[in-house]
């Protein structure tokens, strides 16, 4: 649930729901959503507000019921056409809880099609908050104005996730130990992930695995080791700029 300003510097409030839009349907509010509009937002009835749904665009929509615990919106018109980011999922080994949402937050930000955590041999963390992560995806693409929210995975090992692969989908080996590596050009485009080891780096072991798989392409991300979270960011501008949809 998040505020933003359009170019007329009207406030704005942008919310996903799980709710198929379309011109005139109705949007029953879940309570949280409901204390969010009426008792944070202090709307009314006659009120706007902006909805997506991750796969039909987004919708302005009027208030026509607003209580404490619901309420209903109706849907007017379609505000902006579907926008699907680039085929890149992000792969990551998740670290302390806060780096880990700012790593979610910052993937959607960015665009990526899908948010994959991954347990490898040094991943800090043993388990993750799944919901919680999901829930974090959702708001980042209210607040950037996004309207597809990636899904974010269970979190599986590594090795795992490697062995039932596409190869077809490429991988941006994000490898600390290559910072010599010449040249950092990624060789064609179609489906890609993008791999970030976590804080403690990728084991012998992964490294070696991954350097002979035929679809994985190691890339260095400059002469300085990058937190896991800077070096998410910089590892999707990396691929925006060499792939994506910037241009
Ligand atoms: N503990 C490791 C650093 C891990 S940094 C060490 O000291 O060597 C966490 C992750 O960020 C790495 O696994 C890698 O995926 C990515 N990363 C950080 N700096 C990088 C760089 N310069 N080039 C490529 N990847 C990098």
């Amino acid at each position: 649930m998040y505020l933003s300003m359009d170019r007329n510097a009207t406030a704005k409030i942008r919310l996903y729901v799980e709710h198929t839009l379309g011109q005139g349907q109705s949007v029953p509010l879940s309570r949280e959503q409901a204390h969010y509009l009426f008792g944070v937002m202090r709307l009314r009835v006659g009120a706007h507000v902006l909805l997506f749904d991750g796969q039909s665009g987004e919708w302005r929509a009027e208030v026509v019921e607003a209580g404490k615990r619901g309420g209903l919106l109706v849907v007017e018109e379609q505000t902006k056409l579907m926008q699907m980011p680039p085929d890149l999922w992000l792969l990551f080994a998740p670290i302390k809880k806060a780096r880990t949402d700012f790593i979610v937050e910052k993937a959607v930000e960015m665009g990526v099609a899908r948010i994959v955590p991954v347990q490898t041999d040094f991943t800090n963390s043993g388990r993750i908050q799944r919901d919680r992560l999901q829930a974090h995806a959702s708001e980042a693409a209210e607040q950037c104005g996004g309207t597809y929210v990636p899904e974010v995975t269970e979190m599986r090992r590594l090795d795992r996730i490697l062995a039932d692969w596409d190869t077809k989908r490429r991988i941006m080996f994000c490898d600390e130990t290559q910072v010599d590596l010449q040249p950092n050009l990624l060789p064609q485009k179609g489906p890609w992930a993008v791999l970030i080891g976590p804080e403690g780096g990728f084991s012998p072991d992964e490294r070696d695995r991954m350097q002979k798989l035929a679809h994985t392409h190691p890339v260095s991300l400059g002469p300085r080791i990058l937190r896991a979270d800077t070096a998410a960011v910089a590892a999707l501008t990396f691929w925006q700029l060499q792939m994506g949809d910037w241009t």
